[in-house]
């Protein structure tokens, strides 16, 4: 284990296993859609690696596409302000859309992302979220596919960076409070 992790909330294999578990469910709910296909849209930097696992265990025709909106910089709490630094590249209208997010926190991210994407018109739209912190107040989102319920800490690994480390971990652990003071 990594010096600057406290603990660790969910191993390689777990997260393996979950996964799995939700790319089944997907091809399983969209099996009827199978052939207009669908568009995995993930929220850079920290879903991409979620998003890359997730989408070779999804038996469908599917495309990939990338969104990027600030919303941290380098500190531990949400800002609540929300850019678009990058927008995606595919025309979405009519498509079925899955939101692939790293970690559900206060939910102010993805609570703007949805509201942005729909008016885009897609047929459908749903989110999928690696992680959902227990913070209060959240944003009330309907997460369709979640990973996993997690403590309120600081979290890293599997993609979730502290100031861009940590992301490559294979494991998800909750960092250390005197590494961010
Ligand atoms: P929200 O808008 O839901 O408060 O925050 C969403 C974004 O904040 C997440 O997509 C993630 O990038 C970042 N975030 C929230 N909590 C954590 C955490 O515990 N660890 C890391 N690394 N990022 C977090
Ligand atoms: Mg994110
Ligand atoms: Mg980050």
């Amino acid at each position: 284990m990594h010096d600057d992790i406290a603990e660790i909330l969910f191993t390689e294999d777990e997260i393996a296993q979950r996964v799995g578990e939700i790319g089944r469910a997907i091809t399983r709910d969209y099996a009827d859609v199978a052939d207009e296909g669908i568009v995995l849209v993930s929220v850079l930097r920290g879903a991409a690696i979620f998003m890359a696992d997730l989408a070779r265990v999804i038996d469908l025709p599917l495309e990939m596409d990338y969104m990027a909106v600030s919303s941290y910089g380098s500190g531990t709490k949400s800002s609540g302000v929300i850019r678009i630094l990058k927008d995606l590249s595919t025309n979405i209208e009519g498509r079925h859309v899955i939101v692939a997010e790293d970690i559900l926190d206060s939910g102010l991210t993805l609570e703007y992302l949805l509201k942005n994407l729909s008016e885009r018109h897609p047929a459908s739209l749903r989110v999928a979220t690696f992680l959902r912190k227990q913070t209060q107040p959240q944003a009330e989102i309907d997460c369709t596919y979640l990973g996993f319920e997690c403590p309120d800490s600081f979290i890293v690994g599997y993609g979730l960076d502290y100031a861009e480390h940590y992301r490559n971990l294979p494991y998800v652990g909750v960092l250390k409070p005197e590494v961010y003071r």
